[in-house]
């Protein structure tokens, strides 16, 4: 196999120094287990935890792994008889062409009449992850408010558009005019609002202007102090991701912000509650798979992908999730 380890540990955004390309030869199967060339390797945020050994959720990559990603794979030998070679499965394959996996954390990618990458995008993990957490959490309602960020991306787009299935109104804040009139025009938010923008604060009240009572939390930083002010009461803040930091090498210069968020929470009684996706794979995935199919099918669930091609590529296209440069679901074809 041709695959992608962590040179080393990056200081900061990752650079060339970070990632190796190598060739290695796969073990041979052991009972349980798959052998499958990778088709779609999906790059995600979260990696950028992986590659650190700060304490987080994830459990740090070792130094001189292959770096982990969820994949959608074509079987090339089993001995899981769950399984047969030909059978496309979404895996947890690694930065790599291909793998030795265990069946168990395989499934098979559903035949829901959506490409097969959507089993990495919209009808697989970033999906769930809109769509549990704003069942478990979000819970919007007709005739509220929602507020997403990096709301070009899968989580993003999702939450957005959940949101107005729901009957709310749903606000996109995004990188760029390009990412901001495709959210209003292709995916029905009623607003958007560009972070960039040097009156990003007052652009973003005057979108809400009944204020904001969902407010989901992909990136932290100026966005949430931009947001802080207009929460409404009894609102609720999914806590998904922190994506504007993953990058910091320390703490953010300027005053202690803290004491101002927790007064908040305390005057408007805020619910802000953190969650993991996996956590909720249990009670949701089945409604999650049934849901979001019928959403894509009828049209009001719309997903972009971003696709690279060459594994060779996937060190560059993963530093620019970081900074936006990817425009929808980035995916890197093997
Ligand atoms: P995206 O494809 O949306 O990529 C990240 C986007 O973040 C970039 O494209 C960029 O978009 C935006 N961004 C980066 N830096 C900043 C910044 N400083 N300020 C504002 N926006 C910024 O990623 P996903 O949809 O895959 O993930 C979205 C979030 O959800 C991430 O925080 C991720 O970690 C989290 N997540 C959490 C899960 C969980 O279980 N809790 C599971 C899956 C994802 P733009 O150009 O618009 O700025």
């Amino acid at each position: 196999t041709t695959r992608i380890v962590l040179a080393e540990r990056p200081h900061g955004a990752p650079t060339d120094q970070t990632f190796r390309t190598e060739t290695a030869e796969l073990p041979a199967l052991a009972d349980g287990q798959l052998l499958v060339r990778n088709r779609y390797i999906s790059l995600d945020p979260y990696m950028r935890g992986r590659m650190s050994a700060a304490k987080s959720y994830a459990t740090p990559t070792p130094v001189g792994d292959v770096l982990p990603a969820e994949t959608v794979a074509e079987v090339v030998e089993s001995r899981d008889p769950d399984f047969k070679p030909g059978q496309l499965v979404a895996t947890h394959g690694g930065w790599q062409s291909a793998a030795v996996v265990p069946g168990k954390y395989s499934r098979p990618v559903s035949d829901n009449g959506q490409p097969e990458s959507t089993a990495l995008g919209v009808l697989g993990m970033p999906g769930f992850t809109a769509y549990s957490g704003m069942a478990e959490i979000g819970r919007i309602q007709a005739g509220e408010t929602l507020v997403v960020a990096a709301a070009a991306g899968p989580v993003g787009s999702a939450v957005g558009q959940l949101a107005r299935a729901a009957g709310a109104r749903a606000v996109g804040i995004a990188g760029g005019p390009e990412k901001c009139a495709y959210l209003v025009d292709e995916l029905g938010f009623d607003a958007a609002v560009d972070h960039r923008s040097e009156s990003f604060a007052e652009e973003l009240k005057a979108a809400c202007p009944e204020g904001i009572d969902v407010y989901w939390e992909n990136v932290g930083g100026k966005v949430l102090q931009a947001v802080l002010p207009l929460l409404n009461l009894y609102g609720r803040m999914p806590v998904c991701g922190m994506v504007a930091q993953y990058n910091a090498t320390g703490a953010p210069e300027g005053p202690d912000r803290l004491p101002d968020f927790m007064r908040t929470v305390l005057n408007q009684s805020l619910t802000v509650r953190g969650f993991i996706q996996t956590e909720f794979r249990a009670k949701h995935w089945d409604n999650f798979q049934r849901d979001m199919a019928g959403l894509v099918a009828d049209g009001r669930m719309k997903y972009r992908e971003d696709i690279v091609d060459g594994l060779e590529n996937a060190p560059s296209a993963f530093a620019g999730l970081l900074e936006g440069r990817n425009f929808g679901k980035l995916l890197i074809r093997v």
